[in-house]
């Protein structure tokens, strides 16, 4: 028996069963490559579901690890945390927030969100504002209030009574929009590209339109950045595309590096409803993780890096376009920056399996789309060894 199915036999025995995994274990990482337990390099254009955006061991995020673990790993947030005042200092100096809530994971984060709109609403307006608005085939996480807020029943089924005061509409519909924005409605919640529904981006018309009748109704917007955010489509973040400002966003994945952290951020204005008492994580914030989400932000947000993602991803978008054309796939490519879906309507697992077989790791989202989540950092003789597999597996099956 080969490693990776003992490993297999051995996860099935004692973890739930809660993950379709692939037969393999990845052991080993280094910038774009990942190894598996048979020793086999792939390049990897998932990165963990674009969290390890700057490439895997990268050594500023390591040398940030080593570090605070031998300075001091976790003190409580009933102390002052210099590192993460730091990381909030650069998350607010490089973006609309003014404060910043610190937890560990993407619902966790969006769950803080929706409970500072509720509680926000309750303060200006009474007990009757609470609704809170999110798409149709959106995702928010995996909470009782997260996976309702997430707009896909799929992820609902089985865990009736859900939490109340959730309602949905369909990406871009603006009719549907005006109908269901009342002055119930305490916030609407969207990603600026819908990732797990399958790298669907939201016009920046509907955007506006979202803001306006938000201002009419004294409803906040939130933006889930969890996904797009720190560099992913190009910009440190996805609103800055839109000329629209949320009040609140949240983050999570690569903001710690591989390290897990999820952050809230909103006005002063409207972070100020939280009290001492409202809201609070364990390890929220904690040294070891906001030291590296700093390290991690440091490297964004150095000069010319934003760029130089652009360049290489339009580059990438460019190359993948050509493909589609080539096997006539349909639609053409979507999304911004590194975060790409190439829309096919069937042998989506298929390639992907086939991709894996010719050391390209990807991924198929929302049934409707191969998904690319390079490194941001990934090299254009990378991006071309991933088109030149593509390019033979589309040739040998589509
Ligand atoms: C992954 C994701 C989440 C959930 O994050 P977790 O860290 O898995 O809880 C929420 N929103 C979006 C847009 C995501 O992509």
């Amino acid at each position: 028996m080969n490693e990776t199915n003992a490993i297999v036999q051995r996860g099935q025995a004692v973890v739930m069963n809660t993950y379709g995994r692939l037969p393999m274990a990845l052991v080993k990482g280094k910038g774009t490559y990942v190894w598996d337990a048979e020793g086999n390099k792939y390049l990897d254009f998932v990165t963990g579901l674009a969290v390890s955006s700057l490439g895997h061991s990268h050594p500023v995020v390591a040398e940030a690890i080593q570090k605070q673990a031998e300075e001091i790993l976790h003190t409580s947030n009933l102390y002052w945390i210099p590192k993460q005042i730091a990381l909030a200092e650069k998350l607010v100096e490089n973006s609309f927030a003014d404060k910043v809530f610190f937890c560990n994971s993407g619902a966790e984060a969006n769950e803080a969100a929706i409970k500072l709109a509720r509680k926000y609403a309750k303060e200006h307006y009474g007990k009757d504002k609470y609704e809170i608005l999110t798409l149709v085939n959106s995702f928010h996480g995996r909470t009782l209030a997260t996976l309702t807020a997430t707009g896909q029943t799929k992820y609902q089924e089985g865990y009736a009574p859900l939490p109340e005061g959730f309602s949905y509409l369909p990406i871009n519909d603006v009719v549907q929009l005006e109908e269901k924005m009342s002055e119930k409605v305490a916030a609407v919640m969207l990603e600026p590209i819908q990732g797990e529904g399958g790298i669907l981006p939201v016009d920046v018309e509907f955007i506006e339109r979202v803001r306006e009748l938000c201002n009419q109704q004294g409803a906040l917007l939130i933006f889930d950045e969890v996904q797009v955010g720190l560099g992913r489509t190009g910009k440190l973040f996805a609103y800055e595309w839109t000329g629209v400002t949320p009040d609140i966003m949240t983050l999570a994945k690569a903001l710690g590096g591989g390290v897990p952290i999820g952050a809230m951020l909103a006005t002063d204005r409207v972070a100020s409803t939280f009290k001492p008492g409202d809201h609070a994580s364990t390890f929220g914030g904690n040294p070891l993780s906001t030291a590296v989400g700093s390290a991690v932000m440091d490297i964004l947000t150095e000069e010319g890096f934003m760029e130089d993602v652009q360049k290489r991803a339009q580059y990438f978008k460019h190359e993948l376009q050509k493909l589609a054309d080539k096997y006539h796939t349909g639609e053409g490519i979507r999304g911004q920056g590194f975060i790409l879906g190439w829309p096919i309507d069937r042998l989506g697992p298929e390639i992907v399996e086939a991709a894996r077989a010719k050391g390209l790791l990807i991924n198929f989202a929302g049934g409707k789309a191969l998904r690319f989540l390079p490194p941001l950092n990934v090299s254009i003789e990378e991006m071309n060894q991933a088109i030149a597999i593509l390019d033979q597996i589309f040739s040998e099956r589509w």
